[in-house]
């Protein structure tokens, strides 16, 4: 585990528990969103005992301190995902299709989200601005599989 994790943890006064550290752990590896009920039934592995309930209180805990994100996917499944940039000021890019999450960091969408404030005078929850779509990787994928499907049909 990163050195870094270690001291946000350490800096919002939460302890090292093996479960806390595993649910990190199983965040990070996944190269998907998560439910809850995935990160259980992983962490389910390595502790006999722990319950529903404690990995929905890690997961919020983590979340609270932006070493991980939730969503609400289109489906109105709650996941969450690891956020590589462990900071509160950023969006995401979130793939439809192979669940891979791209922590982005945009002056752009920062100025917009400021002039918003400013014209209404508000305060913009900003975890709420969600940005969706087909990734680079799957976006070559479905070129690749619809010449191929061209190629099928000429034949
Ligand atoms: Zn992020
Ligand atoms: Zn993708």
């Amino acid at each position: 585990m990163k050195t870094e994790i270690i001291e946000i943890l350490k800096n919002n006064g939460l302890k090292k528990t093996p479960k806390r550290l595993s649910v990190i752990e199983i965040m990070e590896e996944s190269e998907k969103l998560l439910t809850p009920a995935e990160v259980w039934s992983s962490l389910k592995l390595k502790f006999n005992h722990v319950g529903l309930p404690t990995v929905y209180r890690i997961l919020q805990e983590l979340e609270q301190i932006h070493i991980i994100k939730q969503i609400l996917t289109a489906d109105n499944q709650m996941k969450y995902f690891y956020c590589h940039a462990h900071s509160g000021e950023h969006e995401h890019f979130i793939c439809e299709i192979c669940g891979g999450v791209e922590c982005i960091n945009s002056s752009k969408i920062r100025n917009m989200l400021q002039e918003l404030e400013n014209e209404l005078n508000c305060v913009i929850d900003k975890n709420l601005f969600q940005i969706q779509g087909i990734c680079k990787n799957c976006k070559k994928m479905n070129k690749k599989l619809s010449i191929t499907e061209r190629e099928i049909n000429e034949d």
